[in-house]
């Protein structure tokens, strides 16, 4: 096995993806399918916020749902089944030479690629609660559309303050008997509207400058510990939405080789070109937030079918 990685990493290749996420893994089994030479490179296989989902509650074709780490386990294998190759490293630059691309990594070893696909994801920037990050899939979430059915006529908290918060607590309401909204603030970041909408809902229960000291559970969230008007409590809960975390793109090393948007997003095209010759992006280093992994793989399918019609162009 480790034979096959060094001749791999010494090999031109068609195409390399960076990260090996449900995008990079999509991308990979595309364009391997389509048989181009593919390595994904990916500095920490388990880096993929994926891995670290309990259950991931909404992904085509899981009924009963899946963890985190066997959804990625199956999507790395079907791409290395389609004949994609994976290695452990870390890219730190990307330069163009004589119309091919020269990616320099972590290991000190250059690569060489006509096509690039970017699939680093948005890692998170700042602490995670107590009891946040263990809880993950497991009644913890960032998205009520895909985890609003399991806290079905149940009580559920969401904390945060800004305008998506308000917007995700309102639409827990769909699910949820009651929503406890944790605001970490005097006031909600949101506009008038929607600030009354969320005053005004029965189902609603704000607390504003509190804090979320921990949330509590064991195999599931079962209550959530705040600190409201100087006293702590405890309020039992069945899921807690978090909406507290920077995220930001995993872009820092692409520097100045392709345009960026605001938080170092990725721009592209329709058809998830970025302004540079052969290098195409997707999955959530196109976005401040996270998505759901449903959309990052559609995007990486996207994005290998747009290299498989690069490649296929004559020069
Ligand atoms: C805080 C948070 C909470 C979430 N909660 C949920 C949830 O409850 N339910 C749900 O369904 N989804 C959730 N998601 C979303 C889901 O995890 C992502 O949408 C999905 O993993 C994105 O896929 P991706 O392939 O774009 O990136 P990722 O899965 O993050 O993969 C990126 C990969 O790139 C690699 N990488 C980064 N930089 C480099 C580099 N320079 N060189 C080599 N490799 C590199 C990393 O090691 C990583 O493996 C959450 C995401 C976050 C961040």
């Amino acid at each position: 096995m480790p034979l096959l990685k060094e001749r791999s990493m010494h090999q031109q290749h068609d195409v390399i993806i960076i990260g090996g996420g449900p995008a990079g893994c999509a991308a990979a089994t595309s364009l391997a399918r389509y048989r181009w030479n593919t390595l994904i490179v990916d500095r920490s296989m388990a880096g993929s916020f994926l891995a670290s989902l309990g259950n991931v509650s909404f992904f085509p074709g899981f009924p009963e749902s899946i963890s985190g780490q066997e959804l990625l386990r199956r999507m790395r294998r079907q791409a290395e089944l389609s004949g994609a190759h994976l290695v452990s490293d870390a890219i730190t630059g990307l330069a163009r030479a004589d119309g091919r691309w020269q990616l320099t990594t972590e290991s000190g070893k250059p690569l060489d690629t006509r096509v690039v696909v970017i699939a680093t994801g948005a890692g998170t920037r700042t602490n995670y609660l107590q009891g946040e990050r263990e809880l993950l899939g497991r009644g913890v979430s960032s998205d009520a559309m895909a985890d609003g059915p399991a806290v079905l006529k149940r009580a559920a908290a969401v904390i945060g303050k800004t305008r998506h918060a308000a917007e995700e607590a309102l639409a827990l309401t769909r699910f949820a008997e009651h929503v406890h909204f944790i605001i970490p603030s005097s006031k909600l970041e949101a506009d008038e509207h929607l600030a009354e909408a969320v005053q005004k809902h029965r189902a609603i229960e704000a607390y504003y400058s509190a804090s979320l000291k921990k949330i509590n559970g064991d195999d599931h969230v079962h209550s959530i510990t705040v600190l409201t008007g100087g006293h702590e409590k405890e309020i039992p809960v069945a899921g807690v939405f978090t909406y507290i975390h920077e995220h930001r793109p995993s872009t820092g090393f692409l520097e100045k080789t392709v345009e960026l948007a605001h938080a170092g997003a990725i721009k592209v095209d329709r058809g998830l070109a970025t302004s540079a010759p052969g290098v195409f992006a997707c999955g959530d280093a196109l976005c401040g937030k996270p998505q759901l992994p449903v959309i990052a793989a559609s995007q990486g399918v996207l994005a290998g079918i747009s290299a498989d019609k690069y490649l296929s162009t004559p020069a």
